[in-house]
């Protein structure tokens, strides 16, 4: 395996590229691995590519792709999925409907080829998804938090991963009323596995594991309150909702 030269980004942006990958390996690599999906699996991917369908912040022809999957899952008769057909619903590109092909890391690049990539382009993803319901005007506020919830539980390779995820959304997820209030839901339970991985031998050197975003991404967001730091929710909020927004996803490395 070749290795691919490393490309230059801005650590402050969210890149396309990283999105993009994020569905080329959820969808054609993640999913592959099981041949047959029916019961609780099916329904979760159908929760999940209709999130994506609604909201993905992408390239009018990815969200075209997107949007057929979509539509051909509800049209499904049967209570069970060959993995294949859906495959070939994705790989069925027109001149106006494309899911690319292949994982080209731009912002989760990591030092190693063990570190960051896929996971690091979920999170993105997540967020991106969230951020972009909040700015739509007939989102459900627990709509994408409850997809996500479920298709990392039923599809996300790392299982570790998977039930502390489940194990921080039982705990509060149901309490989430607004849009609002499900992007910071998502933002500080990001923060927890943060803290719990600084440190741990999955960190990459060189993108330590920290309490986001930090002070020099959005000053405003960080304050004192009796002698303690304490997050500026508000702040926080209206960060996240131009970091993760489409307008601002850089276009660099796409295929
Ligand atoms: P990541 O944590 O993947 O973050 C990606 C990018 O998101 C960062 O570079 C930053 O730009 C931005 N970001 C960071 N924090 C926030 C925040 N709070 N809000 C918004 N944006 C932020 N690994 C384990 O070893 N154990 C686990 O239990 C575990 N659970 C996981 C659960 C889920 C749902 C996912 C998607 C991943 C999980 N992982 C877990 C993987 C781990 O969290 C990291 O994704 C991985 O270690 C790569 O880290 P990273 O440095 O790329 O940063």
């Amino acid at each position: 395996v070749t290795e691919h030269p490393w490309r230059e980004f801005n650590r402050t942006n969210v890149y396309m590229s990283d999105l993009e990958s994020a569905l080329h390996f959820s969808l054609r690599v993640e999913l592959a691995s099981h041949a047959t999906i029916n019961k609780g699996a099916l329904t979760a991917l159908k929760r999940y590519v209709s999130v994506l369908a609604k909201y993905f912040p992408g390239r009018p022809v990815v969200r075209n792709l997107l949007q057929t999957a979509n539509a051909w899952l509800n049209g499904l008769q049967d209570s069970e999925l060959q993995y294949n057909s859906f495959l070939e619903v994705l790989n069925n590109a027109t001149e106006d409907a494309v899911l690319p092909h292949g994982e080209r890391w731009v912002g989760c690049q990591g030092s190693q080829p063990h570190f960051r990539k896929y996971p690091c382009s979920m999170w993105t993803l997540f967020h991106a998804l969230t951020v972009a319901a909040n700015s739509a005007s007939d989102s459900r506020p627990q709509e994408v938090l409850q997809a996500m919830r479920i298709y990392v539980k039923k599809f996300f390779g790392c299982h570790e991963c998977a039930s502390h995820f489940e194990g921080m959304a039982q705990e509060s997820m149901n309490q989430v009323k607004t849009q609002s209030e499900a992007v910071l839901w998502l933002w500080s339970r990001h923060n927890r596995v943060n803290n719990r991985l600084a440190g741990d031998l999955s960190e990459d050197p060189n993108f330590p594991k920290i309490q986001w975003p930090p002070p020099e991404l959005c000053p405003k967001c960080h304050g004192i309150d009796n002698g303690e730091h304490s997050w500026q929710e508000p702040e926080v909020l209206s960060f996240l909702m131009d970091y993760y927004s489409y307008s601002k996803i850089l276009d660099n490395y796409l295929q």
